[in-house]
């Protein structure tokens, strides 16, 4: 069955952590390919402080020479907010009949039972969740309980994959990388550099039209 990834995030700007993990998990997953998916009004946060065209400039840039990454700029081109699950069904009208698989870092997946009809999202797709290496359930806070026992009733080995469209929830360690675009984000508005912490393109867009300043 042909299977797909699927990243979406604000990337206000795309950085490493991200970059690592999505290339973790489409090599471990064997993913056909992973679509990355720029969010245009996140609903769950402040509105991303780089407009949406630098934003999807900047992916462009860091994906550029990985085979396999594409960008997925539905959401962009979409009126409104930016939900999840609109994507998804978007892409399952598209797509067909194929493995869908939403990844996420834990700390997103944590906070899914917040997300707009989340529970037809696991319909739709199967969730990765990207952790560090060594982490337990038993640490997630109570708020965060619901996502647990989603975890704990859906969890699946990898090959539920390639075999079902949906519904399954993979737990999958990757590199930890304590990058956040937030971090970014106030280095450069300190004056500091944010080189190493994102591609060198990516550093250079930003220099080049003084974002985050
Ligand atoms: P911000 O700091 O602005 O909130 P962010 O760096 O967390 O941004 P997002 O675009 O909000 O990035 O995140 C998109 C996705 O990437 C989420 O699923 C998040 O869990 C994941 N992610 C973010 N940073 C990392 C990282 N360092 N390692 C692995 N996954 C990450």
């Amino acid at each position: 069955m042909r299977s797909i990834g699927v990243f979406g995030g604000t990337f206000d700007p795309i950085h490493f952590g991200h970059l690592r993990a999505a290339l973790e998990l489409y090599e471990g997953l064997q993913f056909d390919e992973v679509r990355l998916v720029p969010a245009s009004i996140p609903p769950h946060r402040d509105e991303p402080s780089v407009d949406s065209g630098q934003r999807l400039a900047m992916v462009e840039a860091a994906i550029s020479e990985q085979p396999d990454f594409v960008i997925d700029e539905r959401e962009l081109r979409r009126e409104g907010p930016s939900y999840m699950v609109d994507t998804l069904q978007s892409m399952r009208d598209d797509f067909g009949d194929i493995s869908l698989s939403l990844l996420m870092g834990l700390d997103a997946f944590l906070g899914l039972p917040r997300w707009h009809r989340w529970e037809r999202i696991l319909e739709l797709a199967h969730i990765v969740v990207a952790h560090r290496p060594g982490w337990h359930l038993d640490e997630a806070e109570e708020a965060e309980q619901r996502a647990v026992e989603l975890l704990e009733e859906r969890r699946a080995e990898a090959t539920i994959l390639q075999e079902r469209p949906a519904g399954g929830i993979v737990l999958r360690a990757v590199t930890p990388l304590a990058i956040s675009a937030t971090a970014i984000r106030r280095l450069i508005g300190e004056g500091h550099s944010a080189r190493y912490l994102i591609p060198d393109a990516v550093w250079h867009m930003i220099e080049k039209d003084q974002l985050y300043r």
